[in-house]
């Protein structure tokens, strides 16, 4: 068994983390969850929102994650979400230009409008935004 718990975050596109961590924070949809080594196995759904976690060298990182699951393991958590990046990588241009659209597309309320998806895009966008904006 690894001395530490591994941290395993992947999207579709890329492997975004892949490294020892203290401890993992994830917004489980049942509520936020911290893991550390020799935390009982499971498996939950994710809500959008951050994930932090404490690399070995003791620094808190942050990254937002588009939902997806998480699987804890006693060594191990490996986060599959839709899209996930750092918060150094967030574009605040992107993410702005992307909650104006989604506003834009919610307030026109025409009849080719997937209400859901644009209220998606506006919730992804908004997290994207705050979670530049901490710390
Ligand atoms: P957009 O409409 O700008 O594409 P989105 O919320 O639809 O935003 P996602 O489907 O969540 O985008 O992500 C697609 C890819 O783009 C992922 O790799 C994600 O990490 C990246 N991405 C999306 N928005 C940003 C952003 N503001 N800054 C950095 N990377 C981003």
């Amino acid at each position: 068994m690894a001395k530490e718990l591994f941290l395993e975050v992947v999207t579709p596109q890329k492997a975004v983390v892949s490294e020892e961590a203290q401890i993992v924070v994830a917004p489980g949809s049942e509520g936020e969850f911290g893991a550390l080594k020799g935390h009982t196995t499971f498996l939950t759904s994710l809500k959008v929102g951050t994930l932090r976690y404490k690399d070995m060298s003791g620094s808190e990182r942050f990254l937002f994650v588009n939902g997806g699951f998480a699987e804890v393991l006693p060594d191990k958590v490996t986060i599959l979400a839709e899209s996930a990046e750092r918060r150094q990588d967030i574009d605040v241009q992107r993410a702005t230009d992307a909650k104006t659209r989604a506003e834009k597309r919610i307030t026109a309320k025409a009849a080719d409008i997937d209400l859901v998806r644009a209220e998606a895009a506006l919730k992804r966008a908004i997290h994207r935004l705050t979670l530049k904006g901490s710390g």
